[in-house]
């Protein structure tokens, strides 16, 4: 996608229907047109009166097991996946309706989100979209986990996961989210667990709504579910996508290289709250 400089939202409403991963609880989703500087918001349509949370990181409350955010004691959890459909197919504006306090899962990918925002259809709209713009690197790590980012004209991402498990290994990739390689190549990469992993979390009582039909689950050396891996490299286009639904929680698209190893969604978060705290390293513009 080129860098664009109208706002952009839904031509019409979606729904989608699904479980929570770690609730077990079914929730219907609907994503509806908003009017331009509406930024993404989520509503509980369960808790009637409620009023929308944007989707900003100044927003998140929890990122132990998936990306919550929360405003007066209401709370919306694991929308990174979703997060990511619409900063990946460049939807700025959109009213999210929820009711249910957890987000369907789908496929355990954003796949479902991104075909349906695509067979929809996005409209632009008149007001400028402002960009993000990395002006000065800036990095942390703790222990070997690592975020960067860095100046670029375009907004690229480089992940790189390291586990244990000889099937996953040390795996890299770097995307040029400028194109129009998300739809293709990262929004169909599924979230995944180990099978002890899972068992562990089903007797703890989360991982409720988890099964083969939204992970992939890995055991021993392989995967169980029916038909393997979607790509060879899945697992490490699963944390660029959950990245990509993490940065988007910056509020506008970005410009810049980011760079993560062994990073998850509390690291990001850390690493976001330090860099917007950083004056220096970034700037926003807006066309004219
Ligand atoms: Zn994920």
């Amino acid at each position: 996608m080129p860098i664009r400089t109208r706002q952009q939202t839904l031509r019409a409403p979606i729904s989608c229907y699904g479980i929570g991963v770690h609730s077990g609880k079914n929730a219907t989703l609907t994503l509806k047109p908003a009017p331009e500087n509406h930024g993404i918001r989520f509503f509980r349509t369960d808790l009637p009166g409620t009023q929308g949370i944007p989707a900003l990181f100044s927003r998140v409350v929890d990122t132990s097991l998936a990306t919550v955010i929360g405003e007066n004691g209401v709370i919306v959890s694991t929308i990174e996946h979703l997060m990511a459909a619409f900063a990946g197919m460049g939807i700025d504006n959109a009213r999210v309706e929820l009711d249910n306090y957890e987000m369907p899962i789908m496929d355990g990918s954003a796949i479902v989100f991104a075909d349906k925002i695509r067979e929809t259809g996005i409209i632009a709209q008149s007001a400028p979209c402002s960009h993000f713009i990395v002006t000065h690197p800036i990095e942390i790590a703790d222990g070997d986990k690592f975020v960067g980012a860095y100046p670029d004209n375009s907004f690229r991402i480089t992940c790189t996961i390291e586990f244990p498990n000889p099937i996953i290994g040390r795996q890299t990739i770097s995307i040029d989210l400028g194109g129009d390689h998300f739809f293709s190549e990262i929004a169909p990469a599924r979230t995944f667990g180990f099978l002890h992993e899972v068992e562990m979390m089903k007797q703890l009582g989360l991982g409720r709504g988890g099964s083969l039909e939204t992970a992939v689950v890995v055991s021993g050396e392989e995967v169980i579910n029916e038909g393997g891996l979607r790509f060879p490299d899945e697992f490490v286009r699963h944390k660029l996508l959950d990245c990509i639904g993490d940065f988007s929680l910056i509020g506008m698209p970005i410009r810049g290289h980011i760079k993560t190893v062994k990073s998850g969604h509390l690291f990001n978060h850390h690493f976001i709250t330090e860099f917007f705290k950083n004056r220096s390293c970034w700037e926003t513009v807006t066309p004219t």
